[in-house]
């Protein structure tokens, strides 16, 4: 796909920063991306604007994606075209940096007293100044040979339900949409296909979400069918793309999922009446 709309970088719990994404970006000849790092707008190369278009002609979007909790399940709203300098969104990122900051630890403290020594000044060595996150976690606990990879270390340990597993800081969806809609963005729903319960979409809808992230590498065909009837019903706008963290994965490759020339059209369309509208 020529344009992928979620993707990580160091600003969050990607491996490669922002100039190395969009150098791989050119290479593999994608027409545009969208930075989207979880809680922070440090990755996005402009925050004077809320989307720039490269010498190369690539668009790179602006956009974040807030992880939030929501009946005991894991709900990620993606935000584009948001204003990163908007204060109310940076002062609440700020505070959420802290907070993530304070889980990380406890989540460390609670391996420890499973009898992992994991160091929290390793964890936070991996994070750098960026937004801590259980990936970080689990890198240090790959380092240590508890685990192997990332995705054992979140099914055995630190994923919900799993012994280390501490419950995200308070922040709800619709906080989520408020401070996308407050810095000018546009409000998606990341990856529906990963939500268990049903009847969680539906809430989410009636918050006032503008669109669904349809294409997306986990999504099974008959997800994607029912995300794009659905989007068609309520007047949603569809989005796409790999969830790209870097780590080379094939199912998040690069573009791996994303839209064609003639959706992000629509995308673009669709946000910008959005936003001429709110
Ligand atoms: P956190 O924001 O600290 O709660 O960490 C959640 C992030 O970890 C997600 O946004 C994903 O990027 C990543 N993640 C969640 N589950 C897995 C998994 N099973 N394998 C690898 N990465 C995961
Ligand atoms: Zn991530
Ligand atoms: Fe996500
Ligand atoms: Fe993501």
């Amino acid at each position: 796909m020529e344009y992928d709309l979620h993707v990580h970088t160091t600003a969050s719990d990607g491996l490669l920063t922002t100039d190395q994404v969009i150098a791989r970006a050119s290479q593999s000849g994608l027409k545009g991306l969208a930075i989207t790092d979880h809680d922070t707008v440090a990755g996005i190369p402009s925050p004077a604007s809320e989307r720039i278009v490269l010498k190369s002609g690539v668009v790179i979007i602006h956009g974040i994606e807030i992880n939030t909790d929501f009946h005991n399940e894991e709900v990620h709203i993606l935000g584009y075209y948001i204003n990163a300098g908007n204060k109310a969104l940076l002062d609440r990122l700020a505070e959420v940096k802290q907070l993530r900051q304070q889980r990380a630890s406890q989540i460390v403290n609670s391996l420890n007293d499973m009898g992992f020594a994991i160091d929290m000044q390793r964890v936070q060595q991996l994070a750098g100044d960026s937004i801590i996150g259980r990936p970080h976690i689990a890198r240090a606990m790959i380092e240590k040979g508890i685990v192997g990879t990332v995705e054992e270390a979140f099914n055995l340990y630190i994923g919900r339900g799993c012994p280390a597993y501490v419950p995200r800081y308070h922040l709800l969806p619709d906080e989520a949409i408020i401070l996308i809609n407050n810095a000018g963005g546009v409000p998606v729903l990341a990856h529906p296909g990963l939500i268990h319960q049903s009847g969680i979409i539906e809430q989410i809808l009636n918050m006032g979400i503008a669109g669904i992230e349809v294409f997306y590498p986990e999504h099974t065909p008959k997800q994607v069918r029912d995300l794009l009837n659905l989007a068609r019903e309520r007047a949603l706008l569809i989005t796409g793309g790999s969830d790209f963290h870097g780590m080379g994965k094939t199912r998040n490759k690069l573009g791996g999922a994303g839209l064609n020339y003639n959706l992000f059209s629509t995308f673009v369309e669709k946000a910008w009446r959005y936003r001429q509208n709110r």
